[in-house]
């Protein structure tokens, strides 16, 4: 899979950021420092964190800043575009710091999220729902396995 890349470099993480500023903007957000602090946080990690895990990361940075806040701007966030919410029934939302439509890799046993960007999959047949009512509006594809990490972890479980 030569047209996938998993990783995003740092050079895209400060051009992501004025990306992310921008559309801030045009939605009519005041660029606050506890914007700025979410903004930062996403990018910095860029591993699809919950609410909560970005509400720790920003606090770590700005100690002054409340959970409601943090819950606040991420959705905020969302409902301008700036970020995209990756949804699964019964779990939390995830934040995803890129916007474009992209896939992920979701490891069974960390439920880590990893971000593949592919050509063919953007493109692949949409099925026809009318006949349920059902209008689709996006879609993403989300393959399931074990991240390497788990995978070593896996492996040595295995040889106790
Ligand atoms: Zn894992
Ligand atoms: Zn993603």
């Amino acid at each position: 899979m030569s047209s996938s890349r998993a990783e995003v470099s740092r050079d895209d993480a400060s051009q992501r950021l004025e990306g992310m500023q921008m559309r801030c903007r045009e939605a009519g957000l005041r660029l606050t420092i506890q914007r700025r602090a979410v903004m930062k946080v996403l990018l910095d990690f860029n591993d699809h964190p919950t609410a909560e895990q970005t509400f720790d990361r920003v606090h770590q940075r700005l100690p002054g800043i409340s959970r409601a806040t943090v819950f606040r701007i991420l959705e905020q966030f969302v409902a301008s575009q700036i970020i995209g919410r990756a949804c699964h029934p019964g779990r939390s939302a995830r934040y995803d710091s890129t916007t474009e439509l992209h896939h992920h890799l979701i490891c069974l046993r960390c439920e880590s999220m990893i971000d593949v960007f592919d050509d063919s999959l953007d493109s692949i047949p949409i099925p026809d729902t009318a006949a349920s009512g059902f209008e689709i509006v996006d879609f993403r594809v989300q393959m399931h396995g074990f991240c390497s990490r788990c995978r070593q972890q896996r492996k040595k479980e295995d040889t106790k």
